[in-house]
């Protein structure tokens, strides 16, 4: 299946902008109940105001809610990015620490940000369980398990380390693309006959395929996301 999966979604990528690892990190918490396209088009002005931990630290908290209004809880992420950046300078001297134990320690960052951060900031193959791959995954039958950390656990031990990152990417993508929450578009989904979960969704091939969003959309463009 993940191969499968892998041959419709070659380009699967992390969907969030970034050229460091602090762009990332911060980046992803604020992704948070909000989309990727969201927080790419608040974060280029994000980093060239504050380009540094130390500057985002410092940074004038109503002049950042600004900036971050469009993402939503905008009040709430400003403080979190405030104390993000002040406890990278503390603990890590102003670098993203490269360890999933540190990580896991700043303000705001939980298993999912660090294994993001982890698997495409620093190249350590990290699983990311977000509500997609967490409802693939069961979906698919390779776990039961609804907490994400065990879903992370159980699906590491079926695939093996080098595969780890990639295979997010393809199951976020599949997630966001066709086997959506509400209405998957079974019909239309290349892991169709291997699925357990055929037929949660629509399997009409013609119905299914206008259920299919981003580039997989009728009339999608040929991008990346
Ligand atoms: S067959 Fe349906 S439930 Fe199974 S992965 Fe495809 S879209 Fe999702």
């Amino acid at each position: 299946m993940y191969r499968m999966l892998h041959e419709r979604y070659p380009y699967a990528h992390c969907e969030l902008d970034f050229d460091t690892p602090l762009q990332l990190l911060v980046a992803t918490v604020l992704s948070a109940q909000t989309t990727d396209v969201t927080v790419n088009k608040v974060t280029p002005l994000l980093f060239s105001r504050w380009p540094t931990a130390a500057d985002l630290a410092a940074a004038e908290r109503t002049e950042m809610e600004e900036v971050l209004r469009p993402t939503g809880f905008f009040r709430a992420k400003t403080a979190s990015v405030l104390a993000l950046g002040a406890a990278i300078v503390e603990r890590h001297e102003g670098e993203v620490p490269p360890r999933l134990a540190d990580l896991v320690k700043l303000p705001g960052v939980g298993r999912k940000t660090a294994n993001v951060v982890l698997g495409n900031a620093f190249g350590v193959p990290g699983i990311t369980v977000d509500t997609h791959f967490g409802r693939l995954a069961r979906r698919m039958g390779w776990t039961d398990e609804e907490d994400p950390v065990k879903v992370e656990h159980a699906v590491g031990e079926l695939f093996p380390r080098k595969d780890w990152t990639m295979l997010s990417h393809v199951l976020i993508f599949h997630g966001r693309r066709t086997c959506h929450a509400r209405r998957p578009a079974c019909g239309a989904c290349p892991v169709a006959r291997l699925c357990p979960s055929y037929g949660v969704g629509e399997t009409d091939p013609d119905k299914a395929a206008k259920l299919l969003r981003y580039e997989l959309a009728p009339g999608g463009q040929a991008a990346t996301r």
